[in-house]
């Protein structure tokens, strides 16, 4: 996605080899009309296939889902990452290591709010080495409920999250994937697409 591309190159900051810092537009900031683009452009990759919920991980997912369940028009559900003293009732739960702080968090759903019938698009920011969409997937799974689809904004194409998801069959769409990063020259090089 031009868009999402040209803000990266703009904004984005190589903190490491590995590690991309959007915190002007995604993780602290966020830029409503690109938000907007970003919803508007995985609705055009998964609309035609009947998707009932939106799912995403706290915080940084819910701004591109919430875009996303309004272009579709369905509800969107955030999985907690923190326990909770009011979340009790029939919880799905599951262990995800973190990438960007290298601690584990228990991914949490309540189990009402994803049913049987329901066909999932899962929405989330950043593709690194999968572990968060591994849980995410787990759990909407658990759930007894099908991912007919996977949107994430920026996938990281030489970490190997892109190549598990992808080979366990999903049908995964990034709107930029990058193929590598250098924190010294600030250069941020984009997959063909
Ligand atoms: P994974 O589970 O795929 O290894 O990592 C995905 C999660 O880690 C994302 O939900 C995102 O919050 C965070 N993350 C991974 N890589 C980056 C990055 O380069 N920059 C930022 N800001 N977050 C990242």
């Amino acid at each position: 996605m031009k868009e999402l591309e040209e803000k990266i190159l703009k904004e984005g900051h190589a903190l490491s080899e590995n590690i991309l810092k959007v915190d002007s537009f995604i993780n602290h900031q966020v830029d409503p009309v690109l938000m907007q683009q970003i919803g508007d452009a995985f609705a055009g990759h998964f609309g035609n296939k009947g998707i009932t919920k939106v799912v995403t991980i706290e915080s940084s997912g819910i701004a591109p889902a919430l875009m996303t369940a309004i272009s579709l028009n369905v509800p969107m559900i955030i999985l907690k990452k923190q326990p909770s003293k009011v979340l009790n009732d029939n919880l799905l739960q599951t262990v995800v290591t973190s990438f960007t702080k290298g601690t584990s968090y228990e991914l949490t759903l309540s189990h009402q709010f994803i049913e049987e019938n329901d066909n999932v698009l899962i929405i989330d920011d950043f593709l690194a080495n999968g572990c968060a969409l591994q849980g995410l997937i787990s759990i909407v799974l658990e759930a007894g409920a099908s991912v007919e689809g996977i949107g994430i904004a920026i996938e990281k194409g030489f970490q190997s999250g892109g190549r598990i998801i992808r080979n366990l069959g999903y049908h995964l769409e990034s709107l930029a994937i990058v193929d590598s990063m250098d924190a010294s020259s600030g250069t941020v090089v984009f997959h063909e697409q």
